[in-house]
C-alpha cells in the first residue's frame, strides 16, 4: 500500500558490472522517483524533487540565468527569493522587481512569477509573461497544482515549496520544479546532480504520504478560508482584506504594526508561527521578516483544518485587541 522506504546511498552494479537504474543517491533514488511521478502527474509535466523550495529555485536559476543576467521578480512575492538573488549579486545576478499583473520588463533574462504572491496575493499576467522571450518560472506554492498548473499557462517551469500544502503537516522541508521540455529537464537534472541539491529518501517518502490527502485537505482549508475571508472583510478592525477567491491563504491589514503584534499574540487556537499550508492554522505579522516590503499592519493567515467556528471565535477575540 505504500512505497517502500529505501535509504541506500549506493546500489550494486548488475552482473555484467554495469550500473542499474540506481547506483549513487545523488544521481537518483527510488523514493524521489516515486514521488516525482505523483508530482509530475499533478502538474502535467516532469517533476524534480529538491531538499527545499529554495533549493529548487537555486537549481533553476543556476541552470537558466546567464552570467550577469537579470531576473525579473514579481514585486511583493516571497521575500526569500529577493534575499537569495541579492545574496547572489557578487556572482553577477541582477534583480528587478516588477508588477506581475502587467508585462515583464524588456531585457530580463529570466522571469519569476508567483501565483498568487505571498503575502500580497496578486496574480500574474501569464499571457504577457509568456510573450516575453525569457524563460518564465512560476512559483505556485500558494495555489497548489490542484488549483493552478503554470505549465498550462505558458510557463517553462512550475515551482513549489513542497514544505507547505503539498506535504501539509509542517514536518518536512522540500521543493519541486516541474517542466514539460525534456531538454530542460535534463539540464535541471544535471545541475541537481552536480550540486547535490537532493532531498533524502525520508523526505520523499513523507511527501508522498502527504500528497495522498492533498485534495481533501485543500478543499477543507479553502472552504474555511472563504468563510473567514467573508467575515474578516466586514470586521471593523480590518482595513484591507486580500483573498484571491481560492486557496488557504488570506492576508489582511490592521491599523499598524503595534495592532498587528497585539492581535497575533492574542490567539489561542491559532498558532502564532511562520509558514503556511499545514494542518494547523497560523497567523503572523509579516513586517518582522519583510520590513518595508509589506504594510506594517499586515497579518498573514494560513488556514488549516480546525473547525471554522473555533477559528472565527479566536480571530474575533484577538481582533478586539487591534
Ligand atoms: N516559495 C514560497 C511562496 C514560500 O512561501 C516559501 C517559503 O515560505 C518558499 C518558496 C521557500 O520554500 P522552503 O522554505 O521550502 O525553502
Amino acid at each position: 500500500m505504500t512505497t517502500p522506504l529505501d535509504r541506500s546511498a549506493t546500489w550494486p552494479y548488475d552482473a555484467s558490472g554495469e550500473p542499474g537504474p540506481y547506483s549513487y543517491v545523488r544521481a537518483e533514488h527510488p523514493n524521489a522517483v516515486s514521488v516525482e511521478h505523483v508530482l509530475g502527474a499533478l502538474e502535467g509535466g516532469r517533476a524534480l524533487l529538491y531538499p527545499a523550495g529554495m533549493a529548487a529555485v537555486t537549481g533553476v536559476v543556476l541552470t537558466l540565468l546567464p552570467p550577469g543576467g537579470t531576473i525579473a521578480l514579481a514585486a511583493g512575492a516571497y521575500y526569500g527569493h529577493k534575499q537569495l538573488f541579492d545574496h547572489l549579486k557578487p556572482w553577477g545576478t541582477n534583480t528587478v522587481e516588477y508588477d506581475q499583473t502587467g508585462p515583464p520588463p524588456e531585457g530580463a533574462d529570466l522571469i519569476l512569477l508567483e501565483a498568487p504572491s505571498n503575502p500580497l496575493l496578486t496574480m500574474p499576467d501569464f499571457e504577457a509573461a509568456a510573450a516575453h522571450p525569457a524563460h518564465v518560472v512560476c512559483d505556485a506554492t500558494l495555489a497548489s497544482p490542484l488549483r493552478l498548473r503554470p505549465l498550462e499557462h505558458g510557463c517553462d517551469v512550475s515551482l513549489h515549496s513542497a514544505t507547505k500544502v503539498l506535504a501539509g503537516h509542517d514536518d518536512l522541508l522540500a521543493g519541486v520544479a516541474t517542466v514539460c521540455d525534456d531538454a530542460l529537464f535534463d539540464r535541471l537534472h544535471l545541475t541537481r546532480r552536480l550540486t547535490g541539491l537532493v532531498a533524502s529518501a525520508d523526505t520523499a517518502w513523507l511527501l508522498e504520504r502527504g500528497l495522498k490527502t492533498l485534495a481533501v485537505r485543500l478543499d477543507r482549508m479553502e472552504g474555511t478560508a472563504r468563510a473567514l475571508a467573508d467575515r474578516l472583510e466586514s470586521h471593523p478592525a480590518v482595513m484591507t482584506l486580500r483573498y484571491p477567491g481560492f486557496g488557504f491563504l488570506i492576508s489582511f491589514d490592521v491599523a499598524d504594526g503595534e495592532a498587528a503584534r497585539r492581535v497575533e499574540v492574542a490567539t489561542e487556537v491559532i498558532e502564532n508561527a511562520t509558514s503556511l499550508g499545514g494542518t494547523r492554522t497560523k497567523l503572523e505579522s509579516r513586517h518582522r521578516w519583510e520590513g518595508g516590503r509589506c504594510p506594517e499592519g499586515l497579518l498573514r493567515l494560513s488556514v488549516g483544518l480546525e473547525p471554522v467556528d473555533a477559528l472565527w471565535a479566536d480571530l474575533e477575540r484577538a481582533l478586539a485587541r487591534a
